[in-house]
C-alpha cells in the first residue's frame, strides 16, 4: 500500500482532473471491433477506431495467428536483439519495405516505441528539428527525448516552415523535418510536395509519420505516394495498429540507416517485441493491403458519403481530407452533450475537447471504415441530424 501521504497527494491530483473534465470514461468491448461493436451489452455503430480497412478483426490474420501460435507458442522471451527474432521477422521487414518502397525496414513493439526511439538515434547534439504545430504526442516525445534543439512550424504552413528553415539553415549540423502525413484530429494531408521541395533547397532530412496515411492515401501506400515524393522522404514512420488492424511500429529507410536505427533506438533495444503471432499476423495484413484495392475504394465510397452528409446537416467537418472526419462544435459542454446522445442512440463516437485539441476547437471526431455499410451510415447521420436539432447545433 502506497504511504498515506502519497495516497492523499495523488487523491486530490486526480479529483483536479475529474474537475477539469479530463477523465477517461473507458468503455468496455464485449466482442471484436469493427464497423459493429457490442459495447457493455448493446450492439454501436463503430465511428471512434483506426480500423479504416475492416481488418482489426479478419479471418485471415487471425487464422495466421492460430498458426503462428501453434508453431512458435505465445511469449516472445526477451528483447529481440537478446532473445533472437522470430523466423518470420526477415519476412515482416522485407513485406514492410516493399510496402514503404525502402531498401530495409525495421518493426518496433508500437507505433509509440518507433517514434521515441528513431528520432532520438536519428538526430543528435548539433541538430536540429523542425516540426509541425499538430504533430502526434509521440513525436513531441521523440524530440523531447533527442538531444536536438526543435523549432515549431505553423500547421501545414509551407511559408512558415520556408522561414523557419531560413532562420536555421547552416547554424546546425542537421535539419530533420517531422511531420505526421495526416493529421489524426482534422484529417487534413501534410503538404509533402512542398515540405520535401524545401527539403532539399535547405539540405534538410525527412520523416513522415505515416499512422493515418498508410492503407487509405496513394492506393493504401500512403501521404508520400499520395504526392509521388516517396523517394524524397528519407525516413518512413509507420504504425500496424491503424488501418493494418493489428499492433505494431515500422520505420522503412536505406539499409545502413536501418541498421544504425536498430542498433541505436532505446526503444527496439529495451523493449520487449510483440508475440510472434503477431508477426504473422502483419505479414498477412500487409498482403492485403497491398493487393486488395476494393476495400481503399470501399473506404474511400463510404467516407465521401458520410462527410457529404455532415456537411449537407450543417456540422462543420474542418479540413478533412480523408476518412478522419470531425464535427466541430467549439464547446466542451455542448461537444460532451452531443457524444452522450449519440452514444445513447447506438453511436459509438467519444467527445475529443482539451487538451487533446485547442480550446474552441472541441470536437466528435468521426473515422469511417471500408466496412459499414450505407445503412450504418445513415442510421449514424440521422443520430447526428436528432442530437444536433435539439442541441441548437445545425
Ligand atoms: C497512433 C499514432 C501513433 C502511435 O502508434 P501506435 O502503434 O498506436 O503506438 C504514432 N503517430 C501517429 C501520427 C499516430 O496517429
Amino acid at each position: 500500500m502506497a504511504r498515506g501521504w502519497v495516497r492523499d497527494y495523488y487523491a486530490a491530483k486526480l479529483k483536479e482532473l475529474v474537475e477539469r473534465g479530463e477523465i477517461w470514461e473507458i468503455r468496455r468491448l464485449m466482442g471484436p471491433t469493427g464497423p459493429r461493436a457490442v459495447v457493455e451489452g448493446r450492439e454501436f455503430i463503430m465511428l471512434s477506431t483506426n480500423n479504416y480497412l475492416n481488418l482489426a478483426n479478419d479471418p485471415r490474420l487471425k487464422r495466421a495467428a492460430i498458426e503462428a501460435i501453434e508453431k512458435y507458442g505465445w511469449g516472445p522471451g526477451a528483447v529481440w536483439a537478446i532473445a533472437g527474432y522470430p523466423e518470420l521477422m526477415a519476412e515482416l521487414e522485407r513485406k514492410v519495405a516493399e510496402f514503404k518502397r525502402t531498401e530495409a525496414a525495421l518493426v518496433f513493439p508500437t507505433g509509440y516505441a518507433t517514434n521515441v526511439g528513431s528520432i532520438p538515434a536519428i538526430v543528435d547534439q548539433g541538430d536540429i528539428i523542425v516540426s509541425d504545430e499538430l504533430n502526434h504526442g509521440s513525436i513531441i516525445d521523440g524530440i523531447r527525448l533527442s538531444r536536438a534543439e526543435k523549432i515549431i512550424y505553423k500547421h501545414c504552413d509551407l511559408a512558415d516552415l520556408e522561414d523557419k528553415l531560413r532562420q536555421v539553415h547552416k547554424k546546425y549540423n542537421k535539419i530533420l523535418i517531422i511531420t505526421d502525413g495526416v493529421f489524426s484530429m482534422d484529417g487534413d494531408i501534410a503538404p509533402l510536395d512542398g515540405i520535401t521541395k524545401l527539403a532539399d533547397e535547405f539540405n534538410a532530412m525527412v520523416y513522415v509519420d505515416d499512422a493515418h496515411g498508410e492503407g487509405v492515401l496513394g492506393e493504401g501506400r500512403g501521404s508520400p505516394a499520395h504526392y509521388g515524393v516517396e523517394d524524397k522522404v528519407d525516413f518512413h514512420m509507420g504504425t500496424f495498429s491503424k488501418a493494418l488492424g493489428s499492433t505494431g511500429g515500422m520505420i522503412g529507410s536505406d539499409r545502413d540507416i536501418i541498421e544504425y536505427i536498430r542498433n541505436r533506438a532505446r526503444s527496439w533495444l529495451l523493449s520487449t517485441g510483440f508475440p510472434p503471432a503477431v508477426v504473422a499476423a502483419n505479414i498477412k495484413a500487409l498482403e492485403i493491403v497491398m493487393t486488395e484495392k476494393e476495400r481503399i475504394r470501399k473506404l474511400w465510397e463510404n467516407r465521401e458519403y458520410f462527410k457529404k452528409g455532415l456537411d449537407e446537416l450543417g456540422f462543420n467537418t474542418g479540413k478533412s481530407q480523408t476518412p478522419i472526419i470531425p464535427a466541430i462544435i467549439g464547446d466542451t459542454k455542448k461537444t460532451r452533450e452531443l457524444a452522450k446522445m449519440l452514444y445513447d442512440m447506438g453511436i459509438f463516437v467519444v467527445p475529443i475537447v482539451y487538451p487533446m485539441v485547442a480550446r474552441g476547437t472541441e470536437r466528435i471526431r468521426n473515422e469511417v471504415s471500408a466496412g459499414h455499410t450505407k445503412e450504418d451510415l445513415d442510421r449514424a447521420l440521422s443520430a447526428y441530424e436528432k442530437a444536433g436539432r435539439s442541441l441548437g447545433i445545425i
